[in-house]
């Protein structure tokens, strides 16, 4: 068998496009949609990462500002910057970049973004509305991750699905998700003892660990589909700058015994992007609602 690919660019691509029209559609109604991305530092890859989600803004038509301190910022300055953007009506939406400078508190500076703006969906606040199942503003990673696994056609009511990772950003929302769906979700992680075992039994594998070439061909079941969130960069002597980008599955072993499976990179990585930008609209569309 060879898996078909889930091509996550062009679906994107596609939330991209509904959301261009809305952004247009509230254009009259609306000041700006503004995203502002909080950076501190000059890592490459926080960099990067901000620039496509800069890119990505713009093709769907919202504002999107940098607002980027030196690599010595304190927690001080981070957290005054973030109460700055709470005040200001013309910001929808608030992202804060990772790494910060060693010694802030990185969960202190996200948990100061008001609920309303923190459009990742990771302030305590929008967690503890997933975990209800009534999220606004779901986590990015986590949304990205099962529309992609949706998007293979799975029904998800008693599929067996087992989510490798367990962190606050990827598998603890995704498994929330899912059993939302009614999908029989196992969660595994570091402690866990014999993840074969595990994931042979699986309709559908999602890892998120950071641990390329954890998954191989020979774990999966025949057929499954196979959702790759991770991203590592890894030594490639043949690349354009010595390193290139792989998720946390062989994908070549993978390929050739699941149904379906995500690239990377090209899969999880772009969606998570659109859903960033779908929150900030939604974040925009439910102040509106509000004050009128
Ligand atoms: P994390 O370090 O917070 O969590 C890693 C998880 O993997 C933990 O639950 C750990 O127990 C588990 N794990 C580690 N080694 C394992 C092993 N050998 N067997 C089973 N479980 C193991 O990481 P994170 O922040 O969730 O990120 C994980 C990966 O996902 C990274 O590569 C990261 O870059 C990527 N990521 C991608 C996106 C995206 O938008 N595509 C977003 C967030 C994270």
């Amino acid at each position: 068998m060879t898996a078909k690919l889930i091509d996550g660019r062009a679906f994107a691509r596609r939330i991209e496009a509904e959301l261009a029209s809305e952004v247009q559609r509230l254009r009259d109604l609306l000041p700006p949609i503004t995203l502002v991305s909080i950076a501190a530092g000059d890592n490459a890859a926080a960099a990067l990462h901000q620039r496509g989600q800069e890119r990505a803004a713009l093709r769907v038509g919202l504002r999107f500002l940098c607002r980027s301190l030196a690599a010595g910022a304190r927690e001080e300055e981070l957290l005054a910057l973030v109460r700055a953007q709470n005040a200001d009506p013309g910001v929808h939406g608030v992202i804060v970049q990772r790494p910060l400078p060693e010694g802030v508190d990185a969960r202190r500076v996200l948990d100061a973004v008001l609920p309303e703006k923190d459009v990742e969906g990771m302030h305590p606040a929008n967690l503890g509305r997933t975990l209800r199942g009534e999220a606004e503003i779901p986590p990015c990673t986590a949304r990205a991750a099962v529309d992609l696994l949706l998007a293979t056609g799975c029904e998800p009511r008693g599929l067996e699905v087992v989510m490798i990772g367990h962190s606050e950003i990827a598998g603890k929302p995704i498994a929330l998700l899912l059993l939302d769906l009614l999908a029989t979700v196992t969660v595994c992680h570091i402690g866990t003892r014999d993840l074969k075992r595990h994931t042979r039994g699986a309709g559908a594998v999602l890892v998120a660990a950071g641990k390329p070439g954890l998954v191989t061909g020979d774990m999966l079941q025949p057929g499954a589909a196979v959702i790759d969130i991770g991203i590592n960069q890894v030594a490639d002597a043949s690349a354009p700058g010595g390193t290139r980008i792989v998720g946390d599955v062989d994908f070549e072993s993978a390929r050739r015994v699941a149904g379906w499976i995500t690239p990377v990179p090209g899969g999880v990585g772009p969606v998570t992007v659109a859903m960033l930008l779908a929150n900030t609209v939604a974040a925009a569309r439910s102040r509106l609602e509000v004050e009128s």
